[in-house]
């Protein structure tokens, strides 16, 4: 079984997508003016969570002044804002803030990850980088013995998902599972369920609202039973 630690260790000194590479270090240099002060983290961003978790989630990639800047997925940022309450309503997180690394946020039964460890620039990880990534990936899903539920945050996500269980020789259904909001798969070893990524773009423009987000997660704790 995947060590989590070792894993999070040898994934925060990867160099193996240099544009990604070069983009992560160059925010960190640049700096927004908000956080000017502040020491970006500027590597791979770790897994985090609790190594017992029965649920998983997956998103796209860290934000360039997001978990870029703070170190933690998921913090620090937009997406943070809109994801982490709502993680608190379903249980799974102590606090609906996560600001920073320190703020003492613990997540119960649910770990975090994402397909790419890297900022990318625009948001947007080429094919081949999240191809470069997907090893990290397949290791979570061995590294976490009770996982019932994996979660995929936006087509990305989903995808990424896909494809791992596919290269793993897994199988795939016929045909192929499309990524729809809500959208449920079953697997041999977890259920895959979709939602749109908390992302500014949609939650502001009310394609992801708090109560279409709470549905997936009260979904996850049904599933769960
Ligand atoms: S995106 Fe993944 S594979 Fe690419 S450099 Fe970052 S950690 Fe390494």
């Amino acid at each position: 079984m995947t060590d989590l630690s070792e894993l999070n260790m040898e994934i925060i000194t990867c160099r193996r997508c240099p544009r990604l590479v070069a983009h992560r270090e160059q925010m960190a240099r640049d700096k927004r003016r908000a956080y000017r002060q502040e020491a970006y983290w500027g590597r791979p961003v770790p897994s985090w969570g609790d190594p017992a978790a029965r649920v998983l989630l997956v998103g796209l990639a860290p934000g360039a002044h997001g978990s870029n800047r703070t170190g933690r997925m998921f913090t620090g940022d937009g997406s943070a804002d809109f994801l982490t309450p709502a993680l608190f309503r379903a249980g799974f997180a102590s606090q609906p803030t996560s600001i920073e690394a320190a703020d003492g946020l613990r997540l119960d039964d649910l770990y975090v990850t994402a397909v790419v460890h890297c900022a990318p620039p625009d948001n947007k990880p080429s094919p081949a980088e999240v191809s470069n990534c997907r090893p990290y990936f397949h290791a979570h899903l061995a590294g976490l013995p009770l996982l019932r539920v994996v979660i995929a945050l936006g087509q990305i996500a989903f995808q990424g998902v896909l494809e791992t269980l596919r290269a793993s020789g897994q199988g795939l259904p016929s045909p192929r599972p499309h990524f729809s909001h809500g959208g449920e798969t079953a697997f041999p070893a977890f259920t895959l369920l979709a939602s749109y990524h908390p992302s500014r773009q949609n939650t502001q423009t009310g394609r992801l609202t708090p109560p279409m987000f709470d549905r997936v997660f009260l979904r996850a704790r049904e599933l769960l039973r």
